[in-house]
């Protein structure tokens, strides 16, 4: 039933194999620069591609400064840090993301609290997180405070999914209604736009992802920008340890952690930053062909609203119901291409399932419904 779907996916990525469903490309000049990285000896925390890496980035986004990570969960780990978010403190986030923005909030010792998205952004609703603040929240003494729990909310982590920006202006307003820290888990938007601004320059911090399946990768990494330059600078404090600087000396003011880039990473990623618009073209060129496609069959491609722009990292479709789901993952998988559901909702995780959470019918909506298809970078 689904024959004509596969004749068409093997068509776009012209091959009999198998079909992953996002694997990096490295049409650059990652081998030079990584070599390069080995012969100065340099390859771990210090050394000219991390600065290096900071600096394009940063241009890239138009902000001043960008701090490289280990990984994506580390920089929003981080970031936590960075909005005092501190044991038993309340999180509030969506319950259809990736497990690592959980996990980040958890390591502070803090609990999310899970508030629905909406059905055409993927990404949380502004205004259920409006609705539940009024009704489960106090502000005391300028802190938002849970009536039920009698915890201070400390901050709300966004997340863009699979690329499409929701709607962070007004999830922005809200939260300064509420004097609450938005964080953007911006691990797989780098490149979207939303109203003419890139998506990650809307929260007070940000925290981005190179992971090897991400738009673009460093091996593992990632990055933490923000619009307080206090707030960038102590980022690259408390990920280096720290230490004080000091050519010899070795001072610590406070618990850091060894969360800094490895230079041998930061060579990798300039490298795919050179062409991440080349990435981005391609990625649209993919979305342009699966959205003509998907024009006249029942399932239903998740586009981009109005005034975003998406970096389609992964294409998604939605089908009629779970049953047809189930089917269509076994169907699609048993021809050799890899198609995966979206995540099981982090609140039925048994680490989460005993969190609070507002009425998450569209987070279930889509669960039951949606699925990734194959997205990589095409052609050289
Ligand atoms: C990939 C991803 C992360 C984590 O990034 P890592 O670099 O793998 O640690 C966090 N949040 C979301 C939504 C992601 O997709």
């Amino acid at each position: 039933m689904y024959n004509e779907l596969v004749a068409f996916i093997r068509q776009l990525f012209d091959t009999d194999e198998f079909i992953p469903l996002h694997e990096p490309r490295f049409w650059g000049k990652e081998k030079e620069y990584v070599n390069d990285a080995i012969e100065s000896t340099f390859v771990s925390s210090v050394g000219r591609y991390v600065d290096k890496f900071e600096e394009d980035f940063a241009n890239v986004l138009g902000v001043d400064k960008a701090v490289a990570c280990v990984n994506g969960t580390a920089a929003l780990h981080t970031a936590l840090v960075l909005a005092d978010v501190q044991r038993d403190d309340e999180v509030i986030t969506q319950p259809l993301t990736f497990i690592a923005t959980c996990n980040a909030i958890s390591y502070q010792g803090a609990h999310p609290v899970f508030v629905d998205v909406e059905r055409d952004t993927l990404g949380l609703s502004p205004n259920a997180l409006q609705e539940f603040l009024s009704i489960n929240t106090e502000l005391k003494n300028d802190v938002c405070v849970n009536k039920t729990t009698n915890r201070k909310i400390k901050a709300v982590v966004t997340m863009h999914t699979f690329g499409h920006p929701c709607r962070i202006d007004e999830i922005a307003e809200v939260c300064r209604e509420w004097n609450i820290t938005l964080i953007e888990d911006a691990a797989e938007c780098l490149g979207s736009d939303y109203k003419g601004k890139p998506l990650g320059t809307f929260g007070d911090i940000a925290a981005f992802s190179f992971n090897g399946n991400k738009i673009m990768t460093t091996g593992g990494g990632g990055v933490i920008i923000a619009h307080n330059p206090e707030i960038t600078k102590r980022a690259k404090h408390i990920t280096t340890t720290a230490k004080i600087p000091h050519p010899y000396e070795f001072t610590h003011d406070e618990i850091g952690y060894n969360y800094r880039m490895p230079n041998l990473n930061a060579a990798l990623g300039c490298a795919q930053l050179e062409q991440l618009e080349f990435f981005l073209k391609s990625k649209r060129d993919l979305a342009d062909k699966y959205r003509s496609y998907f024009c006249d069959t029942r399932e239903i491609f998740i586009d981009e609203i109005e005034e975003a722009k998406s970096n389609f990292w992964l294409n998604a479709i939605l089908l009629k119901d779970r049953d047809e789901r189930d089917q269509f993952l076994e169907y699609i998988n048993s021809k050799g291409i890899m198609v995966r559901p979206i995540w099981t909702l982090m609140n039925k995780l048994s680490m989460f399932e005993d969190c609070q959470t507002g009425d998450l019918s569209n987070s279930q909506f889509l669960e039951d419904r949606v699925v990734n298809i194959p997205s990589s970078v095409r052609f050289q």
